[in-house]
């Protein structure tokens, strides 16, 4: 019995660190969006940073067609769902947490 409840909380801990995983990553990747300027080709979808794309004179490295300013508003939003989500789940996991002891 002993056993049984400590391993419950030990996965619970588990999980929630996961989530703060997840949630820290995301973190970064909304940083990453917000802090650069992305551009794309229309025939496969590569993804330049600023940086690479002028490197690469705005045009593909594969196909050499000409690279187009992506607009990434849709992405952090996107993100920023994703991160209310986990949120959302790291706290019922809290009451889980705390309705089991
Ligand atoms: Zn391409």
């Amino acid at each position: 019995m002993y056993n049984w409840k400590f391993d419950q909380s030990k996965v619970s801990d588990i999980i929630n660190k996961k989530y703060k995983e997840l949630g820290s990553k995301i973190d970064k990747t909304i940083e990453y969006e917000k802090s650069n300027m992305f551009f794309s080709c229309k025939t496969n979808n590569h993804r330049y940073k600023f940086e690479k794309a002028s490197e690469y004179n705005f045009s593909c490295s594969k196909f050499g067609e000409s690279l187009n300013y992506q607009d990434n508003a849709d992405i952090i939003v996107d993100l920023l769902n994703k991160k209310v989500k986990y949120k959302s789940l790291n706290k019922s996991q809290h009451k889980y947490h705390s309705y089991t002891h």
